[in-house]
């Protein structure tokens, strides 16, 4: 018995306690799509009878892709952060906008890794990084003293502001798509209504502008791109607001889903290694 038993609390952490674990994400029997939420991880799947070890062991090589998706959604918060600062300290300036779309490149690249283990996690929205990746020389070009004309100046910087809000509706549709795999049941809705609401800031960012360019003296066509750019800012704040809150209670599930699987791999290794042997000596003794 003292042979192979080092510590009593290897007795007190049987196997069995690692197996019997729930499943806590929704996670989907690889064989007949059922929800396996709940269930425990030494049980069989209700519906095709396949183990429920089968789907939460490849699950555990999620854990790569989770936390470069974690990565991104904290790039995304980042940049929310610095576009508010950057509002409130100063008039936003092209450069600046430059800066918000370089961290928003580096959070797109990131949350646009497929999953290595979902064939069904087709990118349906490809490219939002390469629009962030555009839309910064805009910017730049924009800020610089040495554009030809005031009217390319503003045209540029119309064009960085539409490839980047053109990105963040892709991104937001990609976040939902992420949610959707059992990570957060509630957050795709949401996505996709920020999605529209980032399409509604984006189309109504140039207009006050078009309109003041092309108004020639009139009164009422001023008042109107007056309302709009007002319209424009409560849409902009509205945006900025639920955009960051969604974005953190994105981490919420990531984090739990994320330490579920590293305590569910810490566990389980010296459970299999030395569980065996506790067992037998107890059952000899
Ligand atoms: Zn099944």
């Amino acid at each position: 018995m003292s042979t192979h038993s080092p510590t009593p609390d290897d007795a007190d952490s049987p196997a069995s306690d690692v197996a019997g674990r729930p499943v806590v994400t929704h996670l989907r029997c690889s064989s007949c799509g059922y929800d396996l939420h709940g269930l425990a991880q030494d049980g069989r799947c209700p519906e095709c009878g396949l183990e429920v070890a089968e789907t939460v062991a490849p699950s555990r090589f999620e854990r790569e892709w989770l936390l470069t998706i974690r990565y991104g959604v904290r790039w995304m918060i980042a940049s929310m952060y610095v576009f508010a600062f950057l509002v409130v300290t100063s008039y936003m300036q092209s450069t600046e906008n430059a800066l918000v779309a370089v961290m928003q490149f580096a959070g797109a690249v990131a949350l646009m890794k497929r999953n290595p283990n979902r064939p069904d996690d087709a990118a349906i929205v490809p490219w939002p990084q390469w629009l962030l990746a555009a839309s910064v020389p805009a910017y730049l070009v924009a800020s610089t003293g040495w554009v030809i004309a005031l009217d390319m100046q503003w045209i540029l910087y119309l064009l960085g502001a539409g490839l980047q809000a053109a990105a963040l509706v892709m991104l937001w549709l990609r976040l939902a798509s992420i949610a959707r795999h059992g990570i957060a049941p509630k957050i795709p809705l949401i996505a996709r209504s920020l999605a529209w609401l980032t399409v509604a800031v984006g189309v109504l960012t140039p207009l006050p502008l078009i309109l003041w360019r092309t108004n020639t003296g009139s009164q009422q066509m001023y008042s109107i791109a007056e309302g709009l750019r007002l319209l424009w800012l409560v849409l902009l704040l509205v945006w900025f607001l639920a955009s960051t809150v969604t974005l953190h209670l994105m981490m919420v599930p990531l984090q739990r889903i994320i330490h579920a699987i590293e305590d569910a791999s810490a566990s389980d290794e010296p459970a299999r290694a030395g569980a065996e042997p506790v067992h037998s000596g107890r059952s000899a003794q």
